[in-house]
């Protein structure tokens, strides 16, 4: 009896509240550190943020937690980026009974596949799409759009701060975009290649006109598994035999076996980049804006 009491002054509390929750703010949930970044900078302090996957995680192999859970069946908007990159969010969003919008802020990009071919139009079914579009600033400033407009539909009232800060970010991002580019001018034409430890960076090298030759983990599907001791040897070969200059790490991965691949070719390991998540607070990567300039620091400066 005390129960159903309870249950009852509960749900009339959630009456009262409306949708945007206790304090009138919408209250969204971002997979990841970086869709928290661009949230925040859209939302500023008129949303309330949970962040699933934070700093320095690995959203592919995240394991979530029931307050993960809680958060999503409180939440009014979910901000994803689906197409395989967060494995584990339509079940828990099932599970945990939220009635959130669902934001994915790929749709409508255009994507390539895990080969690096152009998709055109929607993926089909058993694609293999490269989920990693925050490579290009571009795909960034859509995201930044798909956010406003749902940040906005969630709180009309605040439309017009939505809209400023989308707009003031996307000229962040345009002037990244270009401050890149200037920054990996000086990198010759035949050592544009990247070595990575997953295939991470392709809408990156697509965007400045590098390659990814090799990653050292293959494809979206089984980034955990891993390679096979001849297939080391076979890339620290192909390595060689290309002259590509250094290898790349990751702040998501463990660089043990990168390492080991870049010392049997002889070459050099780069200072880890920021890939798929920022990097703690006081860090080169601790905002995108941030992580994307040190990057692009770290990748022309070692192949030059
Ligand atoms: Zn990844």
């Amino acid at each position: 009896m005390i129960l159903n009491k309870k249950i009852l002054a509960a749900a009339f509390a959630l009456i009262l509240a409306g949708p945007a929750g206790a304090a009138g703010r919408p209250r969204v949930v971002a997979t990841f550190s970086l869709l928290g970044d661009w949230v925040r900078a859209v939302g500023g302090s008129d949303v309330d943020l949970n962040v699933l996957v934070g700093p320095g995680g690995d959203s592919h192999t995240y394991e979530p937690s029931p307050s993960d859970g809680r958060a999503l069946a409180e939440a009014d908007i979910v901000v994803e980026i689906g197409l395989g990159f967060e494995p584990w969010m339509d079940r828990l969003m099932i599970a945990s009974g939220g009635r959130a919008r669902q934001v994915r802020v790929t749709e409508g990009m255009p994507l390539r596949d895990a080969e690096g071919r152009r998709l055109a139009g929607a993926p089909g079914r058993g694609v293999n799409v490269d989920p990693h579009v925050w490579g290009d600033p571009t795909n960034t400033a859509s995201a930044v759009e798909a956010i406003r407009a749902a940040l906005c539909a969630a709180d009309p009232s605040h439309s017009e701060d939505y809209g400023r800060r989308a707009r003031a970010y996307q000229a962040e991002l345009a002037s990244l975009d270009g401050w890149i580019r200037d920054r990996v001018a000086s990198v010759p034409a035949d050592r544009r290649v990247l070595v990575t430890t997953h295939d991470t960076l392709g809408y990156w090298a697509d965007r400045y006109g590098f390659r990814v030759v090799d990653t050292v983990f293959s494809t979206a599907g089984a980034e955990s598994a891993d390679p096979s001791a001849s297939q080391l040897a076979r890339l620290s070969d192909d390595i060689r035999a290309r002259g590509v200059p250094a290898v790349f790490i990751e702040n998501v991965t463990n660089p043990a076996v990168s390492r080991a691949v870049a010392k049997a070719a002889g070459v050099r390991t780069a200072p880890p980049l920021f890939t798929d998540a920022l990097g703690p607070k006081g860090s080169p990567g601790e905002t995108y804006l941030e992580m994307m300039r040190y990057n692009a620091q770290v990748i022309a400066e070692a192949l030059k």
